[in-house]
């Protein structure tokens, strides 16, 4: 990863911070995004250079916003020549019934878990294929490849990934450019924790309870998948290993889509 730049959306939080570190880990420049406190993100990202000697730069683009995403991947390419690998990660969560679903909350869900992508592929495209190499690694979920009540922003949008992951790495398939999407079940992160949070005052049981629920539910592991775990599925992603395979998923759910 020496030399390459990665540019991970979403990377203040959860999943895309853990990619961002996995990443750095190996050697490569990284670009931050994301939402947050701005000294807690500096901190940050000042934390994660130190620790593996590595340029790290950091961008506030809100992911709705497509000229705020193109002005990110455009701000990486002007730091560092290039953006080699593009990790689309930013997402929220907002569960209700499709009748009582605020139509401002399926706008906004659209825009951020499924039009982003959508965006930051269109901008980094064409550099990646100027240089005849390029990895483009979507974070969908297992709601891209099976539907879950209460969700249908999320479904629907996760869905719209996997299907744009498809085309991607069709329209690039002899230009060194692959793209595939890593689906996890679940994750303990924020984005979970308040899901969690839901359902134990719905059932009127512990942290613990709804936890354990949680995963029976659906993980048959009965193990959450770990960052890390996911850090290592998209440096797979991005190693030679995966020359050839474009187009498709990687599932890290603990057995879920095979019930
Ligand atoms: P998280 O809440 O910890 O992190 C989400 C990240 O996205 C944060 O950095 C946040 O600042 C950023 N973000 C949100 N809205 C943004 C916006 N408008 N502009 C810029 N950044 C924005 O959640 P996570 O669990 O780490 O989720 C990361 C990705 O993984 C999401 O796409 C999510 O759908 C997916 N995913 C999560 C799980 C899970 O169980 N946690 C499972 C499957 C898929």
């Amino acid at each position: 990863m020496k030399g390459k730049t990665v540019l991970v959306t979403g990377s203040t939080s959860g999943i895309g911070a853990a990619l961002a570190e996995g990443f750095a880990a190996e050697g490569a420049n990284i670009v931050l995004n994301g939402l947050g406190d701005a000294a807690e993100i500096e901190k940050g990202r000042a934390a994660l250079a130190a620790e593996h000697g590595v340029p790290v730069i950091y961008h506030g683009a809100d992911m709705s916003n497509p000229d705020e995403i193109e002005d990110l991947v455009r701000t990486a390419e002007g730091q560092f020549g290039a953006v080699d690998i593009l990790v689309n990660n930013a997402g929220v969560q907002y569960t209700e019934t499709i009748e009582a679903f605020p139509v401002e909350r399926w706008d906004a869900l659209i825009a951020i878990n499924l039009s982003a992508p959508f965006h930051a592929t269109r901008a980094a495209l064409p550099g990646m294929k100027r240089r005849g190499w390029g990895r483009i690694v979507n974070i969908a979920s297992n709601a891209g490849l099976g539907g879950s009540v209460r969700k249908s922003a999320y479904v629907a949008a996760k869905h719209g990934v996997v299907g744009l992951t498809k085309v991607t790495g069709l329209e690039n398939a002899r230009s060194g450019v692959t793209c595939n999407a890593i689906c996890p079940g679940w994750v303990k992160t924020p984005l979970v924790e308040v899901q969690i949070e839901d359902r134990a005052k719905r059932d009127g049981t512990s942290i613990e309870q709804a936890t354990y629920d949680l995963l029976i539910d659906q993980q048959p592991s009965g193990r959450f998948t770990t960052v890390e775990q996911l850090a290592g599925a998209a440096l797979f992603l991005c190693s030679s290993a995966a020359d050839n395979m474009t187009g498709t998923t990687l599932t890290l759910d603990g057995g879920w889509m095979a019930i």
